[in-house]
């Protein structure tokens, strides 16, 4: 079973969300469990937390179909201490937000050294990071998204991925989210169905499935290896539309929410049916 959606508006409440999804045809989403651009958020409300899981329950949706992403603020690699605490705190409230909500997984954006410390020293920051995050949490997966490689973000690569999760102590709550702009973006080839087999075994050999837990399916305004990070809807970028046919049609994706972040929300649910009946097709 493919689940397909896209990063829905949570505006007035988490609450909020899942219809919001269901109006598109979709049969996942993501959403922000807060405001993404501040750090501090009002706790959830009991009355929240009941009429989003209502909601979910409504619309026939399973926390395997869901994939809460957190704060373009957090930077879990951060080369200065007060940063670092800040962001640490801030990643651990959101996974305690997922954790309230009853999600199983919280999707982020390893971090960035900026140009102050190594890529390594950046990287083993993030993995204690997320250690410290899953110490004082129970049953929600850190899924690590890689990332296009724009300025000092790492996550570019995907043995950047597989460096964090060796580091990771409980193996069984870290994860991948593979965004297929920012893979283009870095250089991995998805424009055939060929470079799409190319950079799946390629993400097979160096991170493994099992460690797959949701997509971002984008297109990319800019060619391969661009490092820059700018999505456009599905076939109207360099990738090209095959490679969401692939992805709609291969069975290494079932089971996971594959997310679109495409620019043009009015034309989500034209996107989702097209991927459906990809599946279809199958
Ligand atoms: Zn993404
Ligand atoms: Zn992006």
């Amino acid at each position: 079973m493919k689940y397909f959606g896209a990063h829905v508006s949570a505006a007035g409440g988490v609450e909020n969300a899942p219809a919001n999804a269901h109006a598109i045809g979709a049969t996942g989403f993501a959403l922000f469990t807060k405001n993404q651009r501040q750090w501090v958020a009002k706790p959830l409300a009991t009355g929240e937390i009941d009429a989003f899981r209502e909601a979910c329950e409504r619309y026939g949706y399973t926390p395997a179909q869901i994939l809460p992403h957190d704060s373009y603020l957090i930077n879990l690699g951060h080369p200065e201490k007060e940063p670092l605490e800040k962001s640490r705190a801030a990643f651990l409230d959101e996974m305690q937000r997922c954790e309230l909500l009853g999600l199983d997984r919280l999707n982020f954006h390893p971090g960035s050294h900026l140009q102050k410390i190594t890529e390594q020293e950046s990287l083993d920051r993030i993995a204690e990071s997320i250690n410290m995050a899953l110490d004082r949490t129970h049953g929600v997966t850190a899924v690590i998204e890689n990332t296009a490689g724009q300025g000092s973000n790492l996550g570019f690569r995907f043995e950047h991925l597989a460096y964090l999760i060796e580091r990771v102590e409980d193996k069984s709550r870290v994860g991948v989210c593979i965004d297929t702009c920012h893979a283009f973006a870095a250089g991995y080839d998805l424009r055939t169905r060929e470079a799409c087999d190319a950079t799946f075994a390629e993400l097979e050999r160096v991170v493994g499935f099992g460690y797959l837990k949701g997509m971002h399916l984008n297109d990319a305004m800019k060619i391969l290896g661009s490092r820059v990070d700018r999505h456009t809807p599905l076939g109207e970028g360099m990738i090209g539309m095959e490679c969401f046919r692939y992805i709609a049609s291969d069975k290494r994706f079932d089971g996971i929410p594959l997310i679109l972040e495409t620019p043009d929300e009015a034309r989500w649910s034209e996107e989702i049916a097209k991927l459906k009946a990809f599946a279809e097709e199958a």
